[in-house]
């Protein structure tokens, strides 16, 4: 895609796939729009001077058919992992500008495809077009290229309002505030420090191997990973319709608290046949902070007796991603359990702060 000689600093890619970052206003709402290398160049000629000069190089690929992110699927994101895949060694890093209903979803599943990553992905969006007033976007944009051109750090971050979120710990938070996301479980990798990005390099990812090894799908379409949300008085007949349909592969359980469930008969044997059958379960808390647990509490006990895998403090995005993820790869079921209790990109597992010198 680029040529450049050993002395030239290699660009980023920005790679355009959608949402309201690039969208605009029809008679029915917003709606994706393309021609956005116009639209960047435009929205960041507006920036001051000295701004315009800090921008690093990039290039643009742009999706020629961009999506409002809410239609967004697994097949979208195999193609944009793919895309970093074979562009890795030709760019210094990765701007993915996309929607946000649905960036956490990206965020998690570009993690565990591109693992071993050796420069940043950044995935960013925004809650109001680019050009129009008061917009977020241009900051984003601003911040995100800032981010991605800063050596140091190797992973997915979702970056937003000034913030830099490890992508498979970030959830979408609010609707309209221009903060947009939180990462419950891990604290910010990077921010912007009178407007120059400052990084946090204790609390980023290590990988020890440190060279790609991705990890595209063996299989598509993804395998269909079910989301369970307790709720009280559940009738396990209704769970029983989900985890029972022959092209469900696994599910993930949103339990209560630390990872517990009714006492009830009906329901705890519908978890254990689906177990028997090969259907990995995993179980998560609904509470944001913490972290499941089950055990704890003798009512969760029953989830370790039918083999349900914790999910410890992950996002429900980053569980349903890993698990989907997890099963295209065709792995043998001792293997598929071993490393989805294990962290792969930073997923699971408390932060613990004595080890931070930020
Ligand atoms: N519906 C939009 C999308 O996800 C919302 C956004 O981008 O903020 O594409």
């Amino acid at each position: 895609m680029v040529t450049t000689s050993d002395t030239t600093p290699l660009p980023l890619l920005v790679i355009y796939a959608g949402g309201t970052i690039g969208m605009q206003a029809s008679s029915r709402g917003l709606i994706p729009a393309g021609d956005m290398a116009a639209r960047l160049e435009a929205a960041l000629a507006t920036l001051p001077p000295l701004r315009r000069r800090a921008l690093p190089a990039y290039v643009l690929w742009e999706s020629p058919e961009p999506i409002d992110s809410s239609s967004a699927t697994f097949a979208d994101w195999s193609a944009l992992a793919a895309l970093i895949a074979a562009q890795h060694e030709a760019y210094a890093g990765f701007v993915i500008l996309h929607g946000t209903d649905t960036l956490a979803w990206c965020a998690s599943t570009l993690a565990f495809q591109l693992q071993g990553l050796t420069k940043p992905v950044v995935v960013t969006g925004s809650q109001r077009p680019l050009g129009q007033p008061d917009s977020d976007a241009l900051d984003n944009l601003e911040a995100s290229l800032a981010f991605a051109a800063t050596p140091g750090w190797r992973e997915v971050g979702l970056c937003f309002h000034g913030r830099l979120l490890r992508g498979c710990r970030a959830r979408k938070w609010y609707t309209r505030d221009d903060t947009g996301f939180e990462s419950p479980n891990w604290p910010l990798l990077g921010e912007l420090v009178d407007g120059v990005a400052v990084l946090y390099p204790a609390r980023a990812w290590r990988d020890d191997d440190g060279a790609p090894r991705f990890e595209l799908p063996a299989r598509e379409p993804a395998p269909q990973v079910v989301r369970v949300t307790l709720w009280p008085g559940i009738d396990a007949t209704l769970v029983e319709r989900w985890l029972e349909a022959p092209q469900v592969a696994g599910a993930v359980l949103e339990c209560w608290g630390s990872g517990n469930l009714p006492d009830d008969p009906a329901l705890i044997g519908v978890l254990a046949r689906a177990a028997a059958e090969g259907k990995p379960l995993v179980a998560l808390s609904q509470c944001p902070i913490g972290g499941a647990a089950p055990g704890t509490y003798a009512s969760g006990q029953i989830l370790n007796d039918i083999g349900v895998m914790s999910g410890d403090d992950m996002t429900v995005e980053a569980a349903c991603c890993k698990l989907t993820h997890l099963l295209a790869q065709d792995l043998p079921q001792e293997e598929l359990r071993r490393r989805f209790l294990t962290p792969l990109v930073g997923e699971r597992g408390a932060f613990t702060p004595q080890v931070d010198s930020a």
